[in-house]
């Protein structure tokens, strides 16, 4: 026998509809490319969707389309997310950091009918725009006024575009498996992968963003999402909000320290996410300038792993929750989030911080497991460790038009992630198994090592590979960021990792750099590192 429930399609459509009846007089503040701040509501951001949405109706654009998006966090590319989606077309958001190549690849891959950019990423798109000739047509984010700047030829202006458009559009029936976004892994070592969401996923994977348990986001909140819209769709953040009316503020190009402190303390941000390094900057910033954060609840962290002592400086120095939390774009992004539980709140402090530096526990939607070599599932002891594999409504299924096989012989998805799973479900990262340090026969994680390096006050940042060995195979090798003014050796560090870890697992050698070299997402870089390194040999 059949439910006798109403059978109404999860779509964004709905989300949108809903802020714009309920919650119209919210506010939506970007910092915008052109400079000063922009301010509007719900209400008004919903007219301009609905302009918009018949402006890609004007220029051709029909259901399964694929629209690109070459665009920062602001209210245009938030336009762009329920516009384009709203007509059963693609949004596809690229990430401008890539490399020109790479970039090409992946707009001709998609094979993007239009694409939207910023102002301020034109020049990016001057240097492929021969190489995209696909593309119909391209629409620059900005205004009239803004657009003598341009130069870039047969280019349209958003604003003009929409501008004589009707507020009132006849959004079509989408089936809620329909494809709504779509968006490319990193590509490391490969070609960038895509990753196609369907309107039923995000809408699902939006109702855990907001429970307490996930990231929380409620009517009651100022969200300032600095992870960016090009990066799984900032964490799926801009469609929480838009299904709980939360206050949006977006930091547009601008991600420093300054920048960002500024718009948390004017605008009384409550809640923020973003990768480590971004919050690096921050901190330093706040240091520096001896302010405070009044307003922060807290902030979520995640896209690499978070230094225990990033989360102790958070709550002790500024009352900020500092929550820890995976995932990955083949996962909408969102896996685990590291809240706590009543019956682990009795364990003492220091056990506490080694809890919250895990990467949390998986959400309701997300099945998950770790494997052996052989896909034996293994034991949740916080011990063994293994492959780790995920299953759920808001984890890809197979790649867009990529033959790219990562799943088990029973249909999980292999993350390439190694973990191990705690008794209080618990997950933690030890390491990417490209990353892991094979050492003796043993594995050290590279992860851990680079945490106990940051701990030390001397340290910016840190990062450690495996570097050949002839006796035990592979030996850590710490590369480290000094801050400034600050003189460090080897056997300063090294003492921060008496009692850490066993003496076997310390680093071998230091080498200090001046920057480490991230990727466009804001991880390190370990690649180009094992290749700066590759003919490194530790001495004696
Ligand atoms: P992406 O698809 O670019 O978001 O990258 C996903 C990968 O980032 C994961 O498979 C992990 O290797 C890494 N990652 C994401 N969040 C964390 C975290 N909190 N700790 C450690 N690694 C993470």
């Amino acid at each position: 026998m059949r439910g006798l429930m109403m059978d109404n399609g999860l779509t964004i459509n709905s989300l949108i509809e809903h802020t714009n009846k309920f919650h119209p007089k919210t506010e939506i503040v970007s910092r915008s490319i052109e400079g000063p701040i922009h301010r509007y509501t719900y209400a008004e951001s919903y007219v301009r969707m609905n302009k918009l949405a018949n402006a890609l109706f004007r220029l051709g654009i029909k259901k399964g389309d694929r629209v690109g998006t070459l665009a920062w966090n602001g209210y245009r590319h938030f336009e762009l997310y329920f516009g384009i989606s709203g007509i059963g077309a693609i949004c596809h958001t690229i990430n401008p950091r890539l490399f020109g190549d790479q970039l090409t690849y992946i707009i001709n891959h998609a094979n993007d009918k239009i694409l939207f950019c910023d102002l301020s990423i034109v020049p990016i798109l001057k240097n492929i725009v021969a190489n995209i000739s696909k593309v119909q047509t391209f629409v620059i984010m900005t205004d009239k006024e803004n657009m003598s700047q341009v130069e870039l030829e047969n280019c349209l202006c958003y604003e003009d575009l929409i501008e004589n458009e009707s507020k009132i559009c006849e959004w079509p029936e989408i089936d809620e498996n329909d494809a709504s976004s779509l968006c490319y892994t990193s590509g490391t070592t490969s070609n960038p992968k895509g990753v196609l969401y369907s309107h039923r996923s995000v809408v699902l994977h939006s109702f855990a963003v907001c429970a307490s348990d996930g990231l929380g986001i409620s009517a009651r909140d100022a969200v300032l999402p600095v992870v960016p819209m090009f990066h799984v769709n900032a964490w799926g953040i801009p469609y929480a909000c838009a299904m709980t009316g939360a206050k949006i503020v977006f930091p547009g190009d601008k991600m420093d320290g300054k920048s960002i402190s500024d718009l948390l303390i004017s605008e009384k941000v409550t809640f923020s996410a973003g990768v480590p390094t971004v919050w690096l900057m921050l901190l330093q910033h706040l240091s520096e300038t001896a302010q405070k954060l009044p307003d922060l609840e807290r902030t979520i962290v995640g896209g690499s792993a978070v230094p225990p002592s990033m989360i102790e400086t958070f709550e002790k120095e500024f009352n900020v929750s500092c929550i820890h939390a995976w995932g990955m774009t083949e996962m909408s992004p969102l896996g685990t989030v590291g809240h706590m539980t009543n019956s682990i709140k009795e364990i003492g402090n220091g056990n506490l911080l080694k809890l919250k530096a895990k990467q949390g526990r998986p959400l309701f939607g997300v099945n998950m497991k770790i494997i052996d070599d052989d896909e034996n599932e293994l034991e949740h002891d916080g011990q063994v460790f293994g492959e780790l594999c995920v299953k759920g409504p808001w984890v890809t299924s197979s790649y867009f038009e990529d033959e790219t096989d990562s799943f088990t012989k029973d249909g999980w998805f292999r993350t390439g992630d190694v973990a191990t799973i705690d008794p209080h479900g618990f997950m933690e990262v030890v390491d990417r198994s490209k990353d892991v340090i094979k050492s003796g026969g043993e594995w050290i994680s590279s992860i851990e090592l680079e945490n106990i390096a940051v701990g030390h006050s001397g340290v910016l940042e840190a990062a450690v590979i495996g570097i050949y060995d002839k006796k035990w195979g592979e030996r850590p090798l710490l590369i480290c960021v000094k801050k400034e003014g600050i003189e460090l050796t080897h056997d300063d560090i090294i003492s921060t990792y008496e009692g850490k870890v066993a003496k076997w697992c310390f680093p071998e050698a230091t080498e200090f750099v001046l920057e480490l070299p991230h990727t466009a997402t804001g991880k390190v870089k370990k690649s180009v590192l094992r290749e700066q390194f590759k003919d490194y040999e530790f001495k004696g």
